[in-house]
Order: structure tokens, then C-alpha cells, then sequence
């Protein structure tokens, strides 16, 4: 693990780590609020070999296991490509076979890995402390994957216990949901986001937090890809201009494009923008236009498991915003 001072997992990992009788919980928070980097401590935690309130003791050979994602008796699922993406689960990346370049990395938890994972929590722990199963996000499992673990979920084998993260669990099986207890991770204030942000030398915090809908991991991770609040305070009228779109992979450009007409919207309709700064989103003349923009933009992300053609999305994405925002 790259992450243990995100000060608001604290308390909840705190709360957590003597958890209440039970073998299946329901992580519900966001990644950009640091929802992994919390389940990891927990597992790391709960494996222990000193274990102690508060959290891991991090010095034990259990813990060190742990952070090298060597632990024999912690299971990670997760698909290829939240792998391939998630600063947290680097120790967890090196131990995969190198992806091959020609073949797109999976988004999802795939069956075949939920019946490894089965197979897995039967055979006897390693350690003195049981065998962690997590799943993040548990949304990326199929019906089919879902079902498969149903059985394991309602009666796992003695000294298992199952974790599962999600930032919406409606995306989940009732059946799965039910057989959880929940958890609710509540992000940090907007106070505490800033400062961290700005100790981890993100500039203007402010303004990168409210871009990345409050979300301060999203936002750290905007910065260290080359955003900055300038460029993302210019981004409004480059697009009106036709010069661009932001600086950022592209299947995070509709996202970015639909807080754009979230925020054209808004203005049009006298009420301040919410992830632009004030004053930088101009002003549309057809709030119809803009309705039909961000049915444009919904479709497009409904297919965003696509292959990317990036210029010529680019072109139509833009073509698109002017339209909508052309302004008096
Ligand atoms: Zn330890």
C-alpha cells in the first residue's frame, strides 16, 4: 500500500478493525475518498499478527505480507483494468503477468476468478488470523459472478471473512446486498480535503477539489497527471473556442464534459456552477440545447466500454459542446 495518511480513514478504520460479530460487510464509499486504500488497512489489519485496536501494528511479518500483497491468506479481486489504474494496488500489480498490449484490460470481476477465489477460501489458512476476501469494486462482478459467490457469501468457511467495496451498492444483487452488513465511508469535509491537498503540493486545492466533485484522491490524481486549477478554469471557453479538451485520458473527458453542462445549466438558470469556478463557465442561450447536449453525452458514456478512437471522438465531442454553448 502507497496510502496510510489520508487522516479521515482514522476513525473509520479505528471503528472497524474490532468489527462486530459477523463475516461479510459492505464497504460503501467512493474510491476518490480513499474507499480501497481503508479496505486494504482493514484486511492488513484484521491479518495482523499483534492485533490491537486502532488498526494494523504495520511491523508484524503479517503486515509486511500484507503492504507486499504476498499475504497467503488476503484474496484480492478486482478486474485487470482497476489493476492496471489504482495507485493503492501497485504492490498487488507487480505480482501479475505484464498485460499483453493487444488485448484491452477487463473491467470486470470475471466468474472464472470468483470460482478461484471459492476454491481458495476452503483451503486451510496459513496464518493464525483467517483469510481475507476482497472485492473491489464488487459492482464489476456479473450476475453470473454474483451468483457464484452467493453461497460462500451466506456461509463461508470457518475463518473467512469477505469485503466487499462499492461506491453504489443499488449496482449490486439485492441477494448479495442482503447478506452483508453495511458500512458507510463519509469522505473528509471540504476543510480537511483542501489541506491535505494542499500538503500533498496540489496549488489552489480549492478549485482542483470542486472539479473532482469533492472526490480529494480524484483530485490528487488530476494534479499528478498534469491538471491545474489555470488549465481547468480555461477549459470552459477553449471548448466554446474549439481548441480542445482537457488534458486527461480520454474516457474521462464525457465525465468532464457532463460537469461542463451541469454547470452551463446551472448558470443559465441563475444558480452558481459547481465545479467550475465562478465566472468561468459561459453564459449558453438554450438551456434545450444543452438538455439535448447532455442526452448526446449519457449516450456516449453509456458505450465508454468502447474502443477509444480518440481524434475522432475528439472532433465530435467538441463539435458537440460548441453547439450547446454557443453563447450571445
Ligand atoms: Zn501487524
Amino acid at each position: 500500500m502507497t496510502d496510510t495518511d489520508l487522516p479521515w480513514l482514522a476513525a473509520p478504520l479505528a471503528q472497524w478493525t474490532t468489527p462486530p460479530r459477523g463475516h461479510a460487510w459492505l464497504l460503501h464509499g467512493a474510491a476518490g475518498d480513499g474507499a480501497l486504500e481503508l479496505a486494504l488497512r482493514l484486511a492488513q489489519a484484521w491479518l495482523c499478527d499483534n492485533r490491537q485496536p486502532g488498526g494494523p501494528c504495520g511491523v508484524c511479518a503479517s503486515c509486511h505480507l500484507s503492504q507486499t500483497a504476498l499475504h497467503p491468506d488476503l484474496l484480492l479481486l478486482a478486474p485487470e483494468a482497476h489493476l492496471a489504474e489504482h495507485p493503492a494496488l501497485a504492490a498487488w500489480r507487480a505480482r501479475e503477468d505484464a498485460p499483453d498490449g493487444k488485448r484491452k484490460p477487463s473491467r470486470d470481476i470475471k466468474v472464472d476468478a470468483v470460482r478461484h477465489a471459492i476454491d481458495w477460501s476452503h483451503a486451510s489458512a496459513s496464518r493464525s488470523q483467517g483469510k481475507v476476501m476482497l472485492l473491489f469494486p464488487a459492482d464489476a462482478m456479473n450476475a453470473v459472478a454474483s451468483n457464484a459467490l452467493l453461497k460462500t457469501l451466506e456461509e463461508p468457511p470457518a475463518g473467512v471473512r469477505l469485503l466487499l467495496v462499492t461506491d453504489d451498492p443499488e449496482r449490486l444483487l439485492p441477494t448479495l446486498r442482503s447478506r452483508c452488513q453495511r458500512w458507510r465511508l463519509q469522505g473528509p469535509d471540504a476543510a480537511t480535503a483542501t489541506a491535505w491537498l494542499q500538503a500533498q503540493g496540489v496549488a489552489e486545492p480549492q478549485v482542483l477539489l470542486a472539479a473532482a466533485g469533492g472526490l480529494p484522491l480524484t483530485a490528487r490524481a488530476w494534479a499528478a497527471g498534469g491538471l491545474d486549477a489555470a488549465a481547468w478554469r480555461a477549459l470552459p471557453r477553449q471548448v466554446v473556442r474549439g481548441a480542445g479538451l482537457p488534458d486527461l485520458p480520454p474516457p474521462q473527458w464525457v465525465a468532464v464534459l457532463l460537469k461542463l453542462c451541469h454547470d452551463a445549466m446551472a448558470v443559465a438558470a441563475g444558480a452558481p456552477p459547481r465545479y467550475f469556478p465562478p465566472g468561468s463557465v459561459p453564459e449558453a442561450v438554450s438551456l434545450t440545447r444543452l438538455d439535448a447536449w447532455r442526452g448526446a453525452l449519457l449516450a456516449v458514456a453509456a458505450h465508454a466500454e468502447h474502443p477509444w478512437h480518440a481524434p475522432l471522438l475528439t472532433e465530435r465531442l467538441l463539435a458537440q459542446a460548441q453547439a450547446a454553448l454557443r453563447v450571445k
